[in-house]
């Protein structure tokens, strides 16, 4: 059946989550598919912010940090979210970066992993794993005499053995898009004696997570992505109650002890994720968050997690089944798995490598410049030129919360008046920039 601009202004229409798209500042002209990266600013951040600057701190000063709250701000932000991943009351923190959390949380897996069984020497994760943690992985796995292992999706049951200590995987891909069975892996991987935690960057707040059902071990994840926090938003950090007290986690900070205002000079930590702290937290920052966190209480009453799965399936089936309707015959493909149970919230088209001008590289960039010139905000994730499996991807985000079916239509008819007219062959949309 083809799918007409009217059908998805009726989808508009019925949508019951419409209302949503008015809590944020939309940019006026644009069709934003990038919240994948850098979620919207609520519209209620800047005068929360502005209250914290010229109320909180500059009149109250030092007092705030009882008479404010900001002493807990980061617990009781995970409180507030805590649901959301199907975790419980003070299980959840928000503080410092994803990165900064997977080494706390890798750090004291390799740890525990040393103690219980000090004859695994793997720590397992896939090779297309954001490069960030490969990164910390890497270093943990230096300092803790492990070997890091690389794997397709594919090898990853097979590698599940009595070798592997650690297993390391992100839940929704960032590059394209496929969603692992995290309460399936994690079984296979506790059937064999071995840790899992997961990152959740691109899954908080864009796909039902259940942490307690799954019976993860920790958990990481992003509050500037699908959380609506702000550019370097904290993220969070959950360990498993039976893990959490294990031991202390590395970056052994006053903010982790059990009791930072007794100024002892030995670190004790504290009970619980709270050790998780290190140092005084961004106060500022996690205000704004709390903006990007209230609006998820907001759609509660709309049907919560299950309304916004809905919606982003029907968004994102929506565009597939356009950009095959209205772009064929250009050279794209789809990265993003057809199947609902293994797709998160974001569709990732490939295009084949010698179709760029002169026969040079995919042309996928100056295709994403092109859609940015007129308004539609994607981004561009670089393949590794031919000689592997992974194409070059131009990567689209849906979020429920604010993009509409009109928004995809009209982000797919503009994809294909650039693949049409052929200017995304144009010298400027060839320039590279720092970030992409
Ligand atoms: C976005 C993202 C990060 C970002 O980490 P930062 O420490 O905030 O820079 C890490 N891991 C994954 C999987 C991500 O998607």
């Amino acid at each position: 059946m083809t799918l007409t601009l009217q059908d998805c202004r009726d989808r508009d229409a019925e949508d019951p989550l419409r209302a949503l798209r008015d809590l944020f500042a939309l940019p006026a002209g644009q069709i934003y598919l990038d919240g994948n990266s850098l979620g919207l600013a609520p519209r209620a951040t800047a005068a929360r912010v502005a209250q914290v600057v010229q109320q909180e701190w500059a009149q109250d000063l030092i007092t705030s940090w009882n008479k404010a709250g900001w002493v807990d701000l980061p617990q009781r932000l995970g409180n507030q979210f805590a649901p959301w991943l199907g975790a419980r009351r003070d299980e959840l923190v928000f503080t410092d970066t994803t990165s900064i959390n997977l080494f706390k949380v890798l750090t004291a897996a390799a740890r525990i992993a040393a103690e219980d069984a000090p004859a695994r020497r793997r720590l397992l994760t896939e090779r297309s794993n954001f490069p960030t943690d490969l990164y910390i992985a890497e270093s943990v796995c230096a300092q803790h005499g492990l070997q890091l292992v690389l794997l397709e999706p594919e090898e990853i049951p097979a590698a599940l053995d009595d070798q592997a200590a650690i297993l390391l995987l992100t839940h929704v891909n960032y590059r394209t898009g496929a969603m692992h069975d995290m309460a399936g892996l994690t079984a296979a991987a506790h059937a064999h004696g071995i840790l899992c935690v997961w990152d959740l960057c691109h899954s908080a707040g864009a796909v039902p997570i259940d942490l307690h059902a799954a019976d993860a071990d920790f958990a990481v994840g992003c509050g500037y992505k699908y959380l609506n926090g702000g550019p370097g938003a904290p993220a969070f950090v959950w360990a498993h109650p039976r893990v959490v007290n294990r031991c202390a986690q590395p970056l052994a900070g006053w903010f982790g002890h059990a009791a930072p205002f007794a100024f002892t000079p030995g670190y004790a930590p504290a009970d619980g994720i709270q050790r998780y702290l290190c140092g005084t937290q961004p106060i500022i920052s996690l205000s704004a968050l709390q903006c990007g966190l209230d609006v998820f209480s907001a759609t509660e009453p709309l049907g919560g997690m299950a309304a916004l799965r809905a919606k982003s399936l029907a968004l994102t089936d929506l565009f597939i089944a356009l950009v095959e309707q209205r772009c064929a015959g250009h050279g794209l493909g789809l990265a993003t798995p057809l199947a609902h149970e293994k797709r998160g919230s974001q569709v990732c088209l490939t295009r084949d490598e010698g179709l760029g001008v002169d026969g040079q590289g995919s042309g996928a960039y100056a295709i994403v410049q092109a859609l940015i010139a007129r308004g539609v905000i994607g981004d561009f994730r670089q393949g590794d030129g031919g000689v592997g499996r992974h194409k070059d991807i131009l990567r689209f985000g849906f979020t429920p919360l604010y993009l509409g079916f009109e928004d995809v239509w009209n982000a797919a008819e503009q994809l294909r008046q650039v693949l049409e007219s052929g200017e995304w062959r144009e010298a400027r949309f060839h320039q590279r920039q720092a970030v992409t």
